[in-house]
């Protein structure tokens, strides 16, 4: 669902309805399962900076859809993906 979101992110890594984002250098994504392993991991990214071009530009996102919005996303990305 997420890979929807943010096709054009550099790398995604995990599975969840928490994301934390960075979009320092490009957009970079982590995806949890709770709110506070998203909350801990940025404030992990916040403390350690996010590489070498870091501007603090960190976030963490709720990924909540209307149902019909992810069946909509699921016919397409299967669609696509067949
Ligand atoms: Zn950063």
């Amino acid at each position: 669902m997420a890979r929807c979101i943010w096709n054009r992110a550099h790398w995604m890594l995990g599975n969840g309805h928490y994301a934390t984002v960075s979009r320092c250098r490009g957009t970079t994504v982590a995806l949890w399962a709770t709110v506070e392993e998203a909350e801990a991991a940025k404030a992990a990214i916040d403390a350690l900076a996010c590489g070498g071009a870091c501007v603090r530009r960190h976030e963490v996102i709720q990924l909540e859809m209307p149902s019909a919005v992810l069946r909509a996303r699921t016919a397409v990305t299967t669609g696509r993906a067949a």
